[in-house]
């Protein structure tokens, strides 16, 4: 009877441990100078560093799910960010996921965020301080209509594309997803000095954040960098194909398997999991 009870109880064990990612379990970070390895997507990071959760300029969303790890770049990255909002005067700067402490491929929610060197930034800048308990459970705000083709002119402040703006212009920064309609609104506002646009890149959800990326670090060799987004602000053709219906769905859907991990993350991971 023991017998069967421990088996069961492996069982049940396994079938959670297929909900989780293997990346789940990796609690600490991998010891040894920080490298970002691999893809956004496909990747993983030795010698990350935990954001720092106290912080006078920045507060750190949902901490119970420790997805606040990232390379050192990243740590500044965010304190930098925070800083330059600070001193605008704009408000508190919300951090939501980053990566884990090993990187890798979370058990829900995005697909990329594996090398350390994505941050969520929500798209709204409190005056005062959060409290614990709304950190934990946090509402977002949604700022596109149900269409999806505009901003809820109710909620679009300033403040947000100041937020962009400042987050797009620094040198580290090569891309920042958003929403079609955020983006539409950023380009409507956006006057004379428009260059940074470049880097802000339309993408399905992103209605209450935005998804800041950095480039390689110089010393991750391993690192897969994207090429860099078409020149010009993308304000125009490109972003309109976004409001168009559709194309009508053809043949049967092509099943796609997943690529394989880079050699250096499949070692790690191998070693940790011994
Ligand atoms: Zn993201």
């Amino acid at each position: 009877m023991k017998k069967i009870l421990i088996t069961l109880s492996a069982l049940v064990f396994s079938a959670a441990a297929l909900a989780a990612t293997p990346w789940q379990s990796i609690r600490q970070p991998i010891a040894g100078p920080a490298q970002s390895i691999g893809a956004f997507a496909n990747g993983c990071i030795i010698g990350a560093r935990p954001l720092p959760l106290e912080a006078p300029d920045y507060q750190v969303m949902r901490q119970d799910q420790r997805r606040f790890y990232g390379h050192p770049d990243l740590i500044l990255f965010i304190q930098r960010l925070s800083t330059q909002i600070h001193q605008l005067g704009l408000g508190q700067v919300l951090i939501g996921d980053m990566g884990m402490a090993a990187g890798g491929r979370f058990s829900s929610g995005h697909a990329s965020h594996q090398s350390g060197l994505d941050v969520d930034i929500w798209l709204q800048l409190p005056k005062t301080r959060w409290s614990e308990q709304m950190l934990l459970k946090p509402q977002p705000l949604d700022l596109v209509s149900a269409n999806g083709k505009q901003v809820v002119a109710r909620h679009w402040r300033p403040e947000i594309d100041s937020l962009v703006k400042v987050a797009a212009k620094d040198n580290e920064v090569t891309r920042i997803f958003v929403s079609p309609a955020i983006k539409q609104q950023l380009c409507a506002d956006a006057g004379s000095d428009r260059d940074w646009l470049r880097k802000v890149r339309p993408w399905f959800g992103h209605r209450a954040h935005m998804h800041v990326r950095l480039r390689c670090p110089p010393e991750s060799r391993e690192c897969i960098d994207q090429p860099p987004p078409p020149p010009g602000d993308g304000c125009g053709a490109e972003l309109q194909s976004w409001f168009l219906p559709p194309p009508p769905k053809s043949g049967a859907p092509v099943k796609r398997t997943p690529p394989p991990l880079p050699p250096s993350c499949q070692a790690l991971l191998d070693k940790h999991l011994l």
